[in-house]
């Protein structure tokens, strides 16, 4: 095995071949779309029990995200909607979700963007995997006003987390069988010391996405590439996104999106965090529970009538989650023991 196959054991299952994952509801349409994970789950009968705790991001103090922390400590492996940072709050406190992977060191964002079935986009058969380096550069939290009306924010990229991020890149760009490492970076905007790298930033990443297979950049590269990439699938609700430490890894939709202004609505797309806890099912190694899962996602994209309002169809929230779990019937429910 690899060296990342190594490191990224999942923990082992309890009680009875079952496992306990920390669920975090989160804002916006976190809570409803975590639901029907639920919901789902409960229906093909996966060996996985939630337990959720609740952040508040109206709070000041971190006890609330401590706590999350805490439970992801203990459990290895969570499943997040994204927790809203409120920007009337004083400038002390920080981003949940970024204390988070932080904290639990998961430096390792991992989003595979890849066309699906049924969905109309300017480009064909997508394949790209984006690899993010998750813990520092802009996100590090390192800001104060110098002067009044003058906002110095500290980047920091340590050779260290530069390495691990790139090995992580190779090690499963390896394993995966793919063919090229992309470095996303812009030194030449930027006085690096020892620029030596032979990555090349290349333009083109919405006219001739092709090019691309495996890319590789720092945190706030990650976020823009991340957008670009899922626009060019058919938007932020369908690609899944994974956080990986050493430790503990954490899921959540790629792009990161609260969706308050459609919460509550059932109307948001509910295939990026189907497909998130697909890929937590695949992280414990519950692949066939996964796989079925994932079988029934797909096929539901493919019937162009039920796709949600953010694809152009009339479908629900609701609509869709149904279709998947009559399709996973119609393929014979599964049982602990299969
Ligand atoms: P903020 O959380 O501060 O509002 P954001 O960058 O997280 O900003 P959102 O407004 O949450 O952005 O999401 C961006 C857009 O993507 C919105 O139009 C939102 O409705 C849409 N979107 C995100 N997730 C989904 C989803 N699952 N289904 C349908 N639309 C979605």
């Amino acid at each position: 095995t690899s060296q990342r196959n190594k490191t990224y054991l999942p923990p082992p299952a309890k009680y009875g071949g079952r496992h306990t994952v920390t669920l975090i509801p989160g804002d916006g349409i976190g809570p409803e779309l975590l639901s029907h994970v639920r919901e789902v789950f409960r229906f093909s009968c996966v060996p996985v029990d939630f337990e959720v705790v609740n952040v508040n991001s109206a709070l000041e103090t971190e006890d609330d995200i401590n706590n999350a922390i805490t439970a992801i400590r203990r459990n290895g492996v969570a499943l997040k909607g994204n927790i809203e940072t409120k920007h009337t709050m004083p400038s002390s406190v920080k981003s949940r979700n970024n204390l988070l992977r932080t904290s639990l060191d998961l430096y390792a964002n991992v989003m595979h963007c890849q066309s699906l079935p049924g969905v109309q986009t300017r480009h064909k058969n997508i394949d790209i995997m984006i690899i993010r380096e998750n813990t520092e550069g802009e996100y590090s939290s390192l800001e104060h006003e110098s002067v009044s009306g003058v906002v110095e924010s500290l980047k920091i990229i340590t050779r260290s987390n530069s390495l691990r991020i790139a090995e992580y890149a190779f090690q499963l760009a390896r394993e995966k069988g793919r063919r090229r490492v992309t470095a996303v970076h812009k030194a030449n905007i930027i006085d690096y010391d020892d620029m030596t790298s032979r990555s090349g930033s290349r333009s083109g990443l919405v006219s001739k996405p092709h090019q691309f297979d495996v890319m590789v950049m720092p945190n706030l590269y990650g976020n823009v590439v991340s957008n670009v990439c899922a626009g060019l699938v058919g938007g932020p609700g369908l690609v899944p996104g994974a956080n990986y430490g050493r430790d503990y890894a954490v899921f959540e939709t790629a792009t990161r999106n609260t969706g308050k202004s459609i919460a509550g609505r059932n109307i948001a797309n509910p295939t990026a965090m189907l497909l998130a806890s697909c890929m937590m099912l695949d992280h414990l190694k519950l692949y066939d529970y996964a796989t079925v899962i994932r079988n029934a996602v797909l096929t539901t994209m493919n019937e162009t009538r039920l796709h949600t309002a953010d694809l152009g169809g009339q479908g629900t929230t609701s609509d869709v989650v149904q279709s998947i779990m009559k399709i996973i019937q119609s393929k014979g429910q599964l049982t602990a023991d299969f």
